[in-house]
Formats: structure tokens, C-alpha cells, sequence
């Protein structure tokens, strides 16, 4: 590893059981993943975490009692909806809990023993969980992951700030619901915008004590990765080392991928290979830990690709990048508008960060 950046992956037993046919968030999305990464020549330098599941009091400290009722209740009565977007079966339940889980096991691999872990973690899980408001399943998503490893670093380990930066191609308006009026914990999320679920617009700063620790960045429709990653240059990265939090935690979902049948953005390997890059490289700035917690991502000859490039960003692993043959990114040569973007969101986040 040339940047001497080490890595590591959680992974979810039984994620099958929450099972969802042939919907886009399915059961067969982490194991094409991981059958990709056990080929992969760096998977012997991975370091393998066993999840472990979330108990009720973790779900409560971001979730309501009735929303985590429901989802029980739900799962037990047998394969149905929450809604129009979000199925739930009878091992829904379990493995959402596994999920939030794995994603705890993170965090106390990163604050628990200093030493004994790697620098980052990617908990490969379903379902993803930025859309879970405190009291609302929606999106695909039961519980909220990412919140509810927040909380568990502030309540189990003393951090005092933990910032999520979620660049899954929709917004995570679960995430920022959970945290709108919360000074501790710094939301930023980078998506297309408009799209699924609407929110995310660059004057939702967040409330209260909370106004200003909410960051949007939304995103033209076509943006790729020069966007992207100068949309983390000019805003996400000033706005983290301000803020400077005791944990990271990235929801890392791959639907802004050109060949992501759920959106209109041209990001490739490449650009989640730097993002990811990037991330890592101020984590290791701040001296504090990484833990991504996976979201979208829904074209199975893609996301696997793209959930490497990223671990070979997080680890400085030298990889192969090729996209496979899903054809060049749509948007090039394409003017998505993202300068005049820029500087509207420079100019809804300058009163509250340093930034050029
Ligand atoms: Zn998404």
C-alpha cells in the first residue's frame, strides 16, 4: 500500500434475509461485490470485521419507539411495503439491526483500542439507511446507519463531534432530519439535484444550534467527477477540517455512477476512486478515524468495481480502475451548469466556513 494507509472491510451475515425480490435494493448486491473483491490481489491485506447487532437502545438514540415498533411489527407480519419505494420481509427486522450493527462495530474498531485497528472501514450493508428519518422508513431504508453510529460514537466513546458526509447520489435527508438542530454532528451531503427524495437544497442550512452544521451541495444533473471532486475541494473538505471532528463516518453510495440506472450523473471509478482518496487523506490530517457505511449503487456489473475503487482510495491500493463494458460516462463535453452552482452554494455556505 504506497501510501501506507491501511483498510478494511465489515461485513453483514444473513443479509440476504431481508429479502426484496427483484427490487433494485436487493440481496444479490453485496455478494457480486464481495465475489469481486475475493479475486482482487489486495483482498489479503484487508482487514475483515465480523458485524454484531444493534440493540433497541442503539436504534432509540436516533429513532422514535414507534417507528422502531413498526419496522418490528412489519417484518414479523411477512413480505410487504412501507411504502412505494421500501419492501420489508420477514428477516427485515434482524438484518436492519445487523446493519446498524456493523456499522457501531465500526466505530469501536476506530475509537476503541487506538492502535490495534486499520486507518478506515467500509461496512458493505443493506439496507442502506440515509433516507430512515427519526420516524419515517422511507427510500429503500428501515434504519438510519450512518445517524445511528453517530450517535453510538458520542454516547459509547465520548466524541464530541462526529461529521457525515454522504455522496450517495440522492440526498440524505434522513441524516440531516436526524441532525438539523444538533451543533455535534456535521452533515454534508453531495447529490443530484432535483431527485429522489426533493430535499437537499443549498439554503437548508439546519436550525437552532444546529444552523450551519448542515451542508448541501446539490448537484446538476451530468456533473462527473471533476465536479464532484471539486465540490470537495472548494466546500466538504474546508467545512471538515473547521469543524474538526473526532470520527468521520462517509455514506458511500455509488448511484451517481454514469451506468446507475436511478440517476443522471457521469462520476466514474475513477472519480470514487479519488473521492474515496481524498476522504482517507483528511481523515489521516485530522488523526481521526473512517468508517463508510454503504448506501445506493444498483448496477450489479458496476458496483462492484466501484466499491474496490473505493477501498483501493481508502487503502492507497494501486488498482485497476477499468469500468468493464458499460460504455463512457454520458455529460462529457456537457455544460451541467455546475459553475454558477458553485458559487450559489459558496455563497449560502460562506457565512458559516472559511472558504476561498
Ligand atoms: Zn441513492
Amino acid at each position: 500500500m504506497a501510501g501506507g494507509r491501511t483498510t478494511g472491510l465489515i461485513l453483514l451475515p444473513d443479509q440476504a434475509l431481508h429479502d426484496t425480490g427483484d427490487h433494485p435494493e436487493n440481496g444479490r448486491r453485496i455478494p457480486a461485490v464481495l465475489d469481486h473483491l475475493y479475486r482482487a490481489p489486495e483482498w489479503s491485506e484487508l482487514a475483515v470485521i465480523e458485524s454484531r447487532q444493534a440493540e433497541p437502545d442503539d436504534i432509540l438514540r436516533v429513532h422514535g419507539q414507534g417507528h422502531l415498533e413498526l419496522i418490528e411489527s412489519r417484518a414479523a407480519a411477512g413480505p410487504g411495503w412501507i411504502d412505494g419505494d421500501t419492501p420489508i420481509s420477514p428477516g427485515s427486522y434482524e438484518v436492519a439491526l445487523k446493519a446498524a450493527g456493523a456499522a457501531m462495530a465500526g466505530v469501536d474498531s476506530m475509537l476503541g483500542d487506538p492502535g490495534s485497528g486499520p486507518d478506515s472501514l467500509f461496512a458493505l450493508i443493506r439496507p442502506p439507511g440515509h433516507h430512515a428519518t427519526p420516524d419515517r422508513a422511507m427510500g429503500f431504508c428501515l434504519f438510519n446507519n450512518a445517524a445511528v453510529a453517530a450517535r453510538y460514537a458520542q454516547h459509547r466513546h465520548g466524541v464530541d463531534r462526529v461529521a457525515i458526509l454522504d455522496w450517495d447520489v440522492h440526498h440524505g435527508n434522513g441524516t440531516q432530519d436526524a441532525f438539523w438542530e444538533d451543533p455535534s454532528v456535521l452533515v454534508i451531503s453531495m447529490h443530484q439535484w432535483p431527485l429522489y427524495p426533493g430535499t437537499g437544497w443549498l439554503a437548508e442550512t439546519g436550525a437552532g444550534e444546529g444552523e450551519g452544521l448542515t451542508v448541501n451541495l446539490p448537484m446538476p444533473p451530468g456533473c462527473g467527477d471533476r465536479e464532484y471532486l471539486e465540490a470537495m475541494g472548494a466546500v466538504v473538505e474546508p467545512a471538515l477540517e473547521a469543524f474538526d471532528p473526532g470520527l468521520l463516518i462517509v455514506s458511500a453510495g455509488q448511484d451517481g455512477h454514469f451506468a446507475d440506472p436511478l440517476s443522471n450523473e457521469a462520476i466514474t471509478a475513477t472519480g470514487y476512486n479519488r473521492m474515496a482518496d481524498r476522504a482517507a487523506s483528511l481523515a489521516g490530517r485530522l488523526g481521526i478515524g473512517l468508517i463508510a457505511v454503504h448506501e445506493g449503487g444498483y448496477n450489479l456489473a458496476t458496483l462492484p468495481r466501484l466499491d474496490r475503487a473505493i477501498l483501493a482510495g481508502f487503502g492507497s491500493y494501486a488498482t485497476d480502475l477499468d469500468e468493464g463494458a458499460t460504455g463512457l460516462p454520458g455529460g462529457q463535453g456537457f455544460d451541467p451548469g455546475w459553475d454558477d452552482r458553485l458559487r450559489e452554494i459558496l455563497k449560502a455556505q460562506r457565512p458559516y466556513w472559511p472558504l476561498g
